[in-house]
């Protein structure tokens, strides 16, 4: 079995389309939130995401705000505005589909699923070992996926020490789960791990296998969308240093 693990689309089809066409035939779809903001194609995405199999999908800060309930202050100016323009651009349905999915930890098998983290689910960025160890007290299953940070990540838990190991994954390893571990597949629509390549990862649940992996996509035509589109050339500039 096959699930793919994406988060942070980002309004960004064609990054969302380079991992898709990556990942080939998966028997499910864990989308950890934040479908809509900065990118220029918030309801192409959503379709998207809605049609892939068997699908799991939570909601997060930038969804969460775009229909509607979470103030906007909460956000900077860039992220502000182009909330804005999502808000706008959401067809009735896509931002009904938003409006229904879960913003609590959601539980598959041996997985906890969240947008930020097991203990705030919508917020919190799990960005460092110390974060990482807190939430373990969060979820009960042996691992927990979240995304939110943008940041293709693993925190693997040692027992001995009782305390987290950081591990950047490089391309094209798989890490055979062990360990009780929060894992992030980075971010398909907007990296910030200084790699512009679109992030997911793969997730065979029967050898408890996890597979990171990135792709590359056409960063100039989604730059041109998002300037036509009027939305913050900072969100532009940024895709292709991966920040
Ligand atoms: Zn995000």
């Amino acid at each position: 079995m096959r699930i793919l693990v994406l988060s942070d689309v980002h309004a960004n089809l064609t990054a969302l389309e380079a991992v898709l066409a990556d990942a080939g035939e998966v028997d499910e779809a864990w989308c950890l939130g934040d479908l809509v903001g900065y990118g220029p194609d918030p309801n192409e995405c959503i379709q998207r995401i809605r049609s892939l199999p068997n699908l799991i999908c939570l909601i997060g800060n930038h969804d969460t705000a775009a229909n509607g309930n979470l103030a906007l202050a909460a956000f900077n100016d860039d992220a502000h505005r182009s909330l804005l323009w999502h808000k706008e651009t959401l067809s009735q349905e896509n931002l009904a589909f938003l409006t229904g999915l879960p913003s609590e930890v959601v539980r598959r098998g041996d997985v906890s699923l969240a947008h930020g983290s097991p203990r705030d689910p919508i917020w919190e960025y799990v960005m460092n070992a110390s974060t990482a160890r807190i939430n373990l007290g969060f979820f009960s299953t042996p691992w927990c996926f979240v995304g939110h940070s943008h940041m293709q990540v693993i925190f693997q838990h040692r027992a001995e020490q009782d305390n987290m190991e950081v591990i950047m994954p490089s391309v094209g390893d798989r890490y055979k789960l062990t360990a009780r571990a929060i894992l992030n597949p980075g971010s398909v629509g907007q990296p910030r791990d200084r790699d512009p390549r679109a992030a997911y990862a793969l997730f065979h649940p029967e050898m408890q296998v996890w597979e990171p992996r990135r792709v590359e996509y056409d960063i100039r035509a989604v730059q041109k969308r998002i300037l036509e589109a009027r939305l913050p050339a900072r969100h532009a500039e940024r895709l292709a240093g991966g920040w």
